[in-house]
């Protein structure tokens, strides 16, 4: 087998292998372990330059060791290090998103009867508080209902006293009983009445106070008046004092402003990683970025027919009111718990090798680490979070792929020698 002798070992173990007063027993574990490559002054085992193939084989944190030719080789490539910085970061998707209104909090101000538009009593930016009069409507709709109200309750009234004459009759046994269950069924009809046309005002938004000032004063008039439905500001208003407001048309939108919505495009690729729950911090804006955090209370079942992409839904809060419908940036929802060992480091610094991460760890002026390491978050720009690194660790930060170039050379030129 190639592999005798090739096994790869991480810095800690390796510092304690090289260290250890207890060598018998490393030395027995690992034959050959010791033997060093006497071209490169490394240990046989893990030099990158005589053995790149196992480099494929490398688990996370896992390296070879890689001399460059010279020292004035290094300073000519350019290269620079620094230390990763400790990440405090969480695994997460980045995604576009938009605010909009909570929908579950607005409402569309529509008349249910056509009318001409007497007064309007808000604007928008407005504050209201539910049941607040927003705008008067003059309606023949409304004063028929009205009418109608007023005399079919006349009308209930006369047949309940027809009633209890015919009942005080029926008592003293001078009229038919016959007479009196007409009076009865008469009673009962009225009040059918009475209570369709009531509740014909009420689909018309009138309240119950407001229906039964109506009966007491007799007022027939063609006056509506429309109430917010709930607490909130004015967001919208089409509504001009003399103009006709037609039925189904929007006369003001209330948006309840304390929570707004986050519209979030998720590409088919990292559609299976968002779930309802997550979180999501959000940033809008060129100067001073407005920030938004809230939780995603809903992820669509089927992919945007045009845009391809999953659509996700998340609240956010915004007691602030810095978040304004129409906003247009970039979320992160957060993925997965945070990484305690994760390090930060420039995107560069990670170079793919048969499609898996590494980077350089320097050692010595022309000996670097060739260290395999997990890409844990990519959602910054231009940043990468990664394990498998310490913070107290340089790394190649500039000229990372110009080092894995030189690597890849060394491993045209040396095959997979059985040892
Ligand atoms: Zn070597």
């Amino acid at each position: 087998m190639t592999l005798v002798g090739c096994k790869a070992l991480d810095a800690e173990t390796i510092a304690a292998a090289t260290t250890s007063d207890d060598e018998e027993q490393e030395s027995s574990e690992s034959e050959g372990e010791d033997e060093i490559c006497e071209e490169h002054q490394v240990l046989e085992n893990e030099c990158g330059i005589c053995h790149p193939q196992k480099a494929e084989a490398l688990k996370t944190g896992q390296e070879l060791k890689v001399r460059f030719e010279s020292t004035k080789a290094v300073s000519k490539a350019g290269l620079q290090t620094a230390k990763p910085r400790v990440a405090d970061t969480q695994p997460s998707v980045r995604v576009v998103s938009e605010v909009s209104y909570n929908e579950n909090k607005l409402a569309r101000i529509t008349p249910v009867v056509a009318g001409i538009v007497r007064e309007v009593y808000v604007d928008v930016g407005q504050s209201v508080e539910a049941g607040d009069a927003l705008i008067q409507i003059h309606s023949a709709e409304i004063a028929s209902a009205k009418t109608a109200l007023i005399s079919l309750d006349v009308d209930a009234a006369l047949q309940s006293q027809e009633c209890r004459r015919e009942r005080r009759l029926a008592k003293k046994k001078i009229s038919s009983t016959r007479d009196l269950q007409v009076a009865e069924a008469a009673c009962r009809t009225a009040a059918m009445a009475v209570n369709m046309a009531r509740q014909k005002l009420l689909n018309l938004g009138f309240t119950d106070a407001e229906i039964e000032k109506i009966l007491q004063q007799q007022d027939a008039s063609a006056l509506l008046t429309i109430r917010a439905p709930l607490s909130g500001t004015i967001v919208y208003r089409n509504a001009v004092v003399g103009e006709v407001a037609q039925t189904g048309e929007d006369l003001f939108k209330v948006a309840d402003l304390s929570t707004m919505w986050l519209s979030l495009s998720i590409p088919p690729d990292k559609a299976d990683q968002v779930q309802v729950g997550m979180h999501v911090i959000a940033s809008f804006g060129d100067s001073g970025p407005t920030k938004a955090s809230g939780v995603i209370t809903w992820v669509a079942t089927s992919f945007g027919e045009r845009s391809r992409m999953l659509v996700a839904r998340a609240t956010v809060d915004n007691a602030d009111r810095k978040l304004r419908a129409g906003m247009f940036g970039y979320a992160k929802i957060l993925t997965g718990p945070a990484h305690e060992s994760a390090v930060t480091l420039p995107a560069d610094a990670v170079q793919q090798f048969e499609n898996k991460p590494y980077v350089f760890v320097k050692l010595e002026e022309d000996l670097y680490s060739l260290r395999r390491v997990q890409v844990y978050d990519r959602s910054e720009k231009r940043q990468v979070s990664i394990t498998g690194v310490r913070p107290t660790e340089d790394v190649i930060v500039v000229g990372a792929f110009t080092a894995m170039s030189e690597f890849l050379k060394s491993r045209l030129g040396a095959g997979c020698v059985d040892e």
